[in-house]
């Protein structure tokens, strides 16, 4: 089946089908999304949902290949590193990277909007919305839709599947012979909150970072918003002495935000409100192969669900688009473009799966832990005496291009290293500088 004189339909609306059909229709393809929801255009922003979202530096790229970059940088907040709050209310500021380094907050209603804007009006690609995918017959390339009121079915040539983490087009997949599949649930659950603007839309925090309680066993982040407010996003146990099944009336949440986010109630008056109104959602990875089957491909996190502590879901399904169209240039057909894409793309979702688990003990410890903050100051100062060929594992997730599963390999590497230095007590310059040397050799 030859790329060029293809129907391609797109499950799925989202961040990644939407921008997957853009990549697709400047390629001179006849590309159709189907969305189980109606226009999200068309309606506020679900209270109590996920906000905004942390773009770096491989979103920026396949943002920047199909033009809609600029548009998205004139929207899009710097964070330039971290703020750490203490349970006494102190504050500590790690930067991200070297200067000027940093990633963004974006609006995830605007930035998904912006991208259905431009498949729609720029690239012609119509989106047929309350169209929900029920299932898939491979045979007969056929997808079956609910839609209010009927039951449609339609014809394919090319299926995508960008349906998110409990996509229709896998759940058919895992129906076919020797399809792998997991999906794992953590511990902790999350709820959102919300820290409202100041006067005349300022912001009651530092506006250029991103905000961290880190509590040894659960935390509270919080990123910036245009309007002045910061969503903020409490990640914590679901069972357990201190969890969501505990603190589980309005007295006790107080005595848990008292204790714990004394500082950030200060700026959230109806933090107690939020807290007992507001959903808890679970957090899960999920992991399958193969991604293809005959002229139907998985992407996003249709095909790698992973927990949010990276900040990388998105940014690794727009990579996804980017890589895919790369390889288009290298394949005649849609059967070895499925296959190169998931035999590329596997290993590297499998990478930042794990970091982004290992990612969550990180913030959570970030003041906590006297060894961890020791090892950081020691990264903090072989990043200054290398500059050009030492750079942090989460630098080369956020920073780079590098491929994800280069970055967790040297990654171990480089915190063998770190592992090695911080046991040394009278650590200085030069013992640094010979076991870096070591390892770069
Ligand atoms: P989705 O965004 O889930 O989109 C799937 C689309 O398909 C939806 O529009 C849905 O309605 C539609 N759909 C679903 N089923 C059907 C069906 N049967 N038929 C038709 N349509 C269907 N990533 C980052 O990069 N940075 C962050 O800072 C970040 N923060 C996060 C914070 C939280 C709390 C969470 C949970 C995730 C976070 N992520 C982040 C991850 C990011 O949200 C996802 O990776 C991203 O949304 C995946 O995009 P997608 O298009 O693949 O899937």
């Amino acid at each position: 089946m030859t790329l060029k004189a293809n129907n391609v339909t797109v499950l799925g609306a989202g961040l990644v089908g939407s921008l997957l059909s853009i990549y697709l229709a400047k390629r001179g393809l006849n590309v159709e999304m189907y969305e189980r929801r109606n226009d999200m255009r068309q309606r506020q922003a679900e209270r109590g949902r996920s906000i905004n979202l942390a773009l770096s530096e491989r979103g920026w790229l396949a943002l920047e290949r199909v033009g809609i970059r600029e548009q998205v940088e004139k929207v899009a907040i710097p964070m330039n590193g971290r703020m750490v709050h203490g349970v006494d209310g102190t504050l500590s500021f790690q930067p991200y990277g070297k200067e000027g380094q940093a990633i963004y907050s974006v609006s995830r209603s605007g930035l998904n909007a912006a991208l259905m804007d431009c498949a729609q009006q720029l690239h012609n690609v119509p989106i047929h919305f309350e169209h929900r995918c029920s299932s898939v017959d491979f045979t007969n390339k056929e997808i079956h839709f609910e839609t209010p009121g009927a039951s449609v079915t339609k014809p394919y040539d090319v299926l995508f599947g960008a349906d998110g983490a409990f996509s229709a087009l896998r759940y058919a997949m895992q129906r076919t012979d020797r399809f792998e599949y997991s999906q794992t649930y953590i511990e902790h659950g999350y709820k959102e909150l919300t820290i409202p603007a100041g006067l005349n839309h300022t912001w009651l925090i530092e506006k250029n970072a991103l905000h961290i309680w880190p509590r040894k066993n659960f935390m509270l982040i919080a990123l910036p918003n245009l309007d002045g407010s910061f969503t903020c996003t409490l990640f914590f146990q679901f069972d357990g002495e201190e969890s969501f099944s505990t603190v589980n009336t309005a007295e006790k949440a107080k005595a848990f935000f008292e204790k714990y986010f004394a500082d950030a109630i200060q700026w959230m008056p109806d933090y107690v409100d939020q807290y007992m109104q507001n959903p808890t959602s679970s957090l899960v990875t999920i992991r399958c192969y193969p991604w293809s089957h005959d002229a139907a491909c998985l992407i996003g996190d249709a095909s790698h669900g992973i927990v949010p502590f990276f900040g990388q879901g998105m940014n690794a399904g727009f990579e996804d688009c980017r890589v895919l169209d790369e390889l288009m240039n290298e394949h005649a057909d849609w059967s070895t473009l499925f296959e190169a894409f998931q035999r590329s793309r596997k290993p590297n979702a499998d990478a930042i799966a794990e970091m982004a688990l290992n990612n969550f003990i990180e913030m959570r410890d970030l003041v906590a832990d006297p060894h961890f903050l020791k090892k950081k100051k020691i990264e903090k100062r072989i990043a200054e005496l290398f500059p050009d060929s030492f750079v942090s594992a989460y630098g080369m997730v956020s920073f780079t291009n590098l491929p994800y599963s280069e970055a967790l390999q040297r990654g171990r590497e480089q915190d063998r290293l770190l592992e090695k230095l911080t046991a040394i007590d009278a650590l200085d310059n030069n013992i640094i500088c010979q076991e870096v040397k070591k390892l770069i050799k």
